[in-house]
């Protein structure tokens, strides 16, 4: 077979790209080596439909012992009882978990996606708010912070079956604690979706939502520097509330009701080749040299937040307490879609983000989302923030001025160059 030249030129390309450029989008992060090879490789090939030990498929005894050892792993980063590593991606994580515990037509409680939630936590566009009966809580107008008082009279009001703990873009620490009392309260199930700030939790520098939360969801490309997929996590596995019994008349443990959703509720074959990049990164995310990463992407976001304000910026909240920082720019008088757009002119690379209460559609937006995640990971430091952040400025400053724009790519490309991506 000829080798495809269109498609290998523009796998260069991309990695030109990746080497040569700033990427701040806060849900993106570089993967090792050893990670990137395990997900090219020859597991790429097999069928494994079910799991370690109960497959449908023969010649499983390999991927059986990378599976288990992926949810050892897994298991051990983050202090579960019990894990499934098969999900596909977040949304897919989530999907399994409400169609494990939620019937067509139950009301859910999540974090509003114009304050900082995501899709699959009951936006309408997404199955989640087309499937279920979506209703919201949201950060304070003055603050930019939740009020877990509000959420508790929300929930009180609104008596859904399940509270959704997490987000996508808010810049603080979740009291997961507090959201057990609210749903605890109201006879709800709780599942925190930590796909953005696992990396952090796995470390213990946020607050755990194992102890609190029925169920936790999470991806692994995000601050846990793992490949594209998702996971699904419990503390403690628990008789399932609903009911639903095994053949001798004993209640299913909600584990099984869990594993059922991901396959074959809601996929069929599991991607062995990624399960081994993610035991790969859990492995790497157990040792201290990804503790004192994990440290340092927090002092880069807090040192990137106090720049950002020293310039004038309006931060939500003010600051940060993770990976990443949510800039209002209606003080700069220009969109989130325009600033987006001149930063990539200029070899840096954001999301345009909705903020609280915006007066801008999802498409132009007033604001933009930064994450420290995958520049840590370059290296950068505390130090290299305030340049980062002057460059950010200076577009910012001259956003329809293209010799500008130009000139700050070249300083992007100069800086870069002393943090090299991947090995010669
Ligand atoms: N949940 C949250 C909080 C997320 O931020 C994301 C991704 O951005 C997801 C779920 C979905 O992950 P995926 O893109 O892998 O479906």
């Amino acid at each position: 077979m000829q080798r495809d030249e269109q498609i290998f030129d523009l796998i260069q390309a991309e990695k030109e790209r990746q080497i040569h450029g700033l990427e701040l989008i806060a849900s993106e992060n570089f993967v090792s080596e050893q990670v990137m090879e395990a997900a090219g490789s020859v597991l790429t090939n097999k069928y494994a439909e079910g799991y370690p030990g109960k497959r449908y498929y023969g010649g499983c005894e390999v991927v059986d012992e990378v599976e288990t050892i992926a949810i050892e792993r897994a298991k051990e980063l983050f202090g579960a009882a019990w894990v499934n590593v098969q999900p596909h991606s977040g949304s897919q994580a989530n999907t399994a978990v409400y169609a494990a515990c939620l019937k067509p037509g139950d009301k859910i409680l999540g974090f509003d996606l114009s304050h900082g939630g995501h899709l699959t936590h009951g936006s309408p566009v997404n199955f989640s708010g087309k499937l279920y009966q979506p209703v919201f809580y949201g950060v304070e107008k003055e603050t930019g912070v939740l009020n877990y008082d509000k959420i508790e009279e929300i929930a009180e009001k609104e008596q859904p079956k399940m509270i959704i703990a997490g987000a996508s873009a808010y810049s603080r620490d979740i009291n997961f604690k507090r959201f057990r009392e609210i749903a605890d309260k109201v006879g709800a199930l709780l599942m925190a979706d930590i796909s953005h700030p696992a990396g952090l939790i796995a470390k213990g520098v946020l607050s755990d939502p194992i102890p609190h939360c029925h169920i936790v969801t999470t991806t692994t490309h995000k601050t846990l520097r793992g490949p594209r997929g998702g996971m699904i996590m419990m503390g403690k596995d628990f008789e399932n509330p609903f009911g639903i019994t095994l053949k001798s008349g004993k209640p299913r443990m909600m584990s099984s009701l869990l594993d059922s959703a991901v396959f074959p509720g809601n996929q069929g074959g599991p991607l062995e080749h990624i399960i081994a990049a993610k035991a790969i990164a859990f492995g790497e995310a157990l040792t201290d040299e990804f503790l004192h990463y994990i440290i340092q992407v927090r002092k880069n976001a807090q040192a990137m937040a106090k720049a950002f304000v020293a310039r004038g910026y309006d931060l939500i909240s003010g600051g940060t307490d993770n990976h990443l920082m949510l800039i209002d720019l209606r003080n700069k008088e220009v969109t989130g879609k325009q600033t987006e757009e001149a930063l990539e002119e200029a070899g840096i690379t954001v999301n345009k983000n909705m903020v609280p209460f915006d007066d801008k559609s999802p498409f132009v937006t007033s604001g933009i989302r930064i994450g420290t995640a995958a520049i840590t990971t370059r290296g950068l430091k505390e130090e290299d923030m305030e340049t980062v952040v002057a460059l950010i400025d200076e577009v910012v400053n001259n956003i329809e001025n293209t010799s500008i724009l130009e000139a700050v790519k070249a300083k992007v490309n100069d800086l870069m160059k002393n943090y090299p991506l991947f090995q010669a």
